[in-house]
């Protein structure tokens, strides 16, 4: 397969069977193409992503053969781009996370129109990550690619890894040299080939830019660089999941991570594709962005008022969304606006107390994603943005034990004694 990144109108898809996806589309100049590992647009440089034929007709026939479908994300399979027969093929069948009801952390942060926290550390791989490759896959099975790689802040890595050695492809996949050893760990031990680079996920990502127009990575389908229309896609099922589980309903208020900003939009498009297809009641939700202070770009520009969003150096403990330049960011900028959301940001010192609220409140151990988007989340409800009356879904999107070094300064035995009742006694616990 011929290395490309931009797309022209004369790609052939004759055989590219990828379900109800029709081609390409540019989010700016509206310009399509032909489904195909590409990116970007040949007139306008502008992103590539996945346009449809949805299925039409009646919505209670296609709700009911969506319920009667795999407890996974391929129930969806009818609104993705992935054939018919995908959940017979190898891959990790992630997704139909649980959505739990949050009523203690309800009652602590005074929310009383209903809290959940839609909990996304239950895929194979603990992130959301396993929900976008496993799109990726199937595009990269039709395109024919033989290898899978992408830049990653982490998650990524370890969703690749899994994927990639359950549907029999080889991988090699590149994260900063610096990250947890707990994701170093999980993107290494499924055997494909892990390379840290010296430097950020934005020198990473530009490498891989590089390794894509370069004989070295031919025949290389990067997830979320020339497979990214695709590997997007994935996050709509957060919506559809969401959705779903209230009873097919759309919630008032939904609290998003933003590293590249591309599971926000994603979950927008997946929540106007519901409405668009009858499946849920058409009323205003509001959209809102979390980012950790030290990586702030979208937080920064939305309180500034601009359209483009400045790249910052990320420095937060927050790793998995330390993407300083957010290929999304513009378009974050323009949902949040338009449905009447925001974007904030909070600090390391705020991400780990949301990360011991969350876990002391509702039994849920959440990475510093997680804790940054529970963090702007109270914070947001403190302020008045978020209305406590209306119902509300925060989304933690990874594990915590890939970022014990978070928490484990300020947690531990409660005492360490001798093995007998009146040591236990001097400790003061009774
Ligand atoms: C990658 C990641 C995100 C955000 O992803 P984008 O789509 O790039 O905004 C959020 N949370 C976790 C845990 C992640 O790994
Ligand atoms: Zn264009």
């Amino acid at each position: 397969m011929a290395v490309q990144t931009v797309a022209t109108t004369s790609d052939s898809a004759d055989t590219v069977d990828l379900g109800p996806a029709s081609g390409l589309s540019c989010r700016e100049c509206g310009e399509r193409f032909a489904l195909g590992p590409v990116f970007a647009c040949e007139a306008c440089f502008g992103p590539l992503e996945v346009a449809y034929d949805l299925p039409g007709g009646d919505p209670e026939e296609l709700r009911a053969r969506i319920e009667s479908g795999p407890d996974n994300i391929w129930r969806y399979a009818p609104l993705l781009p992935v054939p018919a027969d995908v959940a017979g093929k190898p891959n990790l069948n992630p997704g139909f996370t649980r959505l739990v009801r949050a009523d203690n952390l309800a009652r602590e942060l005074g929310v009383t129109g209903g809290l959940w926290v839609k909990d996304d550390s239950g895929n194979p791989t603990h992130s959301f990550k396993d929900r976008v490759v496993a799109q990726a896959i199937e595009a990269a099975r039709a395109f024919g690619f033989t290898t899978l790689s992408c830049s990653s802040t982490g998650n990524l890595a370890g969703a690749v890894g899994a994927a990639a050695a359950r549907a029999g492809f080889r991988s090699c996949v590149f994260i900063p040299h610096d990250l947890e050893q707990g994701k170093v760990v999980m993107a290494a031990v499924y055997g494909g080939e892990l390379v840290g680079i010296e430097g950020n996920y934005d020198d990473v990502n530009r490498f891989c830019s590089e390794l894509i127009g370069d004989p070295a990575g031919e025949g290389w389908g990067f997830v979320n660089v020339n497979l990214r229309p695709y590997y997007a896609e994935g996050s709509k099922t957060l919506a559809y999941e969401i959705c779903e589980q209230l009873g097919w309903r759309l919630p008032d208020q939904i609290v998003i991570p933003i590293a590249s900003g591309s599971q926000l939009t994603k979950i927008d498009k997946g929540l106007r594709e519901l409405i668009a297809l009858g499946l849920v009641e058409d009323r205003p939700y509001r959209i809102f962005g979390a980012q950790a202070e030290g990586c702030s770009p979208v937080s920064a520009a939305f309180k500034a008022g601009h359209e483009v969003v400045r790249p910052q150096k990320p420095d937060t403990i927050a790793k998995s969304l330390a993407i300083g330049n957010p290929a999304d960011g513009p378009y974050v900028l323009d949902i949040c606006r338009r449905t009447g959301g925001a974007v904030e940001d909070v600090t390391d010192e705020e991400i780990v107390d949301a990360i011991k609220l969350l876990a002391r409140t509702e039994g849920i151990f959440t990475e510093t994603a997680g804790g940054t988007t529970l963090g702007v989340a109270r914070k947001l409800i403190e302020a008045g943005v978020i209305d406590p009356a209306l119902t509300t879904v925060v989304v933690n999107t990874g594990d915590g034990l890939k970022t014990l070094d978070a928490v484990a300064p300020t947690t531990g035995m409660s005492a360490v004694i001798r093995p007998n009742l009146d040591s236990f006694r001097e400790a003061g616990l009774v």
